[in-house]
């Protein structure tokens, strides 16, 4: 079985990199995915010797770009303030390399709060004309070009086997979890799907270039939004509130028109970004569910050679429906794209023995590649080392 394993840099540095990846490598994992840029989140770690609950910085990388890698952006990178004087992603590279063990960068890019704040004309801009403090828009050129220059940055500066991107197109969903967030009114996919859509003057010119007009979309949505928000109290019983599936919904609904924006403003993006990396010499993966990405506008389609693997996020209690996502997965994305299930060893999830083996053997039996473990610091030190006897 091949297999991975997501790291956070913080315990890559409380526990020692010698440590983390000697426990890692007996487990026999391959490669890691550290995240080298990433949110801010509040974390409870088990197993780490110096931190119980951690208050993650908002919006921070955990490496030091080259001098000039960030020259032409106008989005500069901050270090994490609790590692400023560390390169956690050279110092894993240096130690894994011992072990034999591949270290993936983990990058989440345009979901960065400190830059929303500090650049709010960067910033999604939803139907209303608010901005979304916590992404930034990715058809801004100053996004994008914060993105490549991130992948160069990564690529050239160290011996990493590819970057795993995550947040780098649209926002994939609205409620996301912000500081006190209540919303009060039933959020349907299709809802959550208008309401994270950017309307900004940038995407608005983007769709007339490719025939849409976006502003008649942005009519139609707020209109929407309302009608949904008022018959809302028809439901009798929220248990039994049930909706279509999302694509169908829209289409239905009459936003087709949004859904080939953002289809083919991602689908160049990747492109573009996948150029970038493999001029630096590495290749990309990214993350997605198994009907893609909802709002992103990354679907299942990819153009060929664009990514090197999808890295399913199959986190289920009900482990029938991890079988179902990797077969539907490995359907619908092309042979030469690496399928790799992430299966979550917290709770509930495949935190004891008994729902480990029977997540793995689900995903393994219905075509995934590899296995991809979410993640070494939050999960126990008990399943971390159940890992040993999935071979
Ligand atoms: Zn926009």
């Amino acid at each position: 079985m091949r297999s991975g394993m997501y790291v956070h840099p913080w315990d890559v540095v409380d526990e020692g990199a010698r440590n983390v990846f000697s426990f890692i490598s007996r487990t026999r994992m391959e490669f890691i995915n550290l995240a080298v840029s990433y949110h801010s989140g509040r974390f409870f770690l088990p197993h780490n010797p110096t931190k119980k609950v951690y208050y993650a910085d908002e919006g921070v990388i955990y490496f030091d770009p080259a001098k000039d890698d960030f020259r032409s952006s106008k989005l500069k990178p901050v270090k994490s303030s609790s590692y400023a004087d560390r390169d956690i992603l050279k110092e894993s590279v240096d130690i894994a390399h011992d072990y034999g063990i591949t270290v993936n960068a983990w990058t989440v890019c345009l979901h960065n709060g400190r830059f929303a704040v500090e650049y709010p004309e960067l910033a999604v801009e939803n139907m209303y004309g608010e901005k979304d403090m916590n992404f930034l828009c990715p058809v801004k050129s100053d996004s994008s070009r914060y993105v490549k220059s991130l992948i160069m940055s990564l690529a050239t500066g160290y011996d990493i086997g590819e970057i795993e991107l995550e947040s780098a197109f649209f926002p994939s969903a609205f409620i996301h979890g912000v500081h006190h967030e209540v919303m009060g009114i039933r959020i349907t996919p299709v809802m959550s799907y208008l309401l994270s859509t950017c309307f900004c003057t940038d995407c608005v010119a983007s769709a007339r270039s490719k025939g849409i007009n976006l502003n008649e979309s942005r009519k139609h949505a707020i209109s929407y939004i309302h009608d949904q928000v008022l018959r809302m109290g028809d439901i009798s019983d929220p248990e039994e509130a049930v909706d279509p599936g999302l694509d169908q919904a829209l289409m239905l609904s009459g936003f087709e028109d949004i859904i080939s924006f953002k289809n083919e403003v991602s689908r160049d993006l990747l492109t573009e970004y996948s150029e970038a990396a493999n001029e630096a010499g590495t290749e990309i993966s990214i993350v997605s569910t198994g009907r893609g990405l909802a709002g992103s506008g990354i679907g299942l389609e990819f153009p060929s050679r664009t990514i090197k693997a999808l890295d399913l996020i199959a986190y289920y209690q009900n482990i029938s429906e991890i079988k179902r996502d990797v077969s539907l997965i490995r359907m619908k994305v092309p042979r030469n794209v690496s399928v790799r299930t992430g299966i979550n060893l917290t709770y509930p999830y495949a935190y004891n023995a008994s729902r480990l083996h029977k997540s793995v053997d689900a995903a393994l039996s219905a075509g995934s590649d590899s296995i991809i473990f979410y993640n070494y610091g939050w999960a126990t030190e008990n399943i971390i080392e159940e890992l040993q006897n999935l071979h």
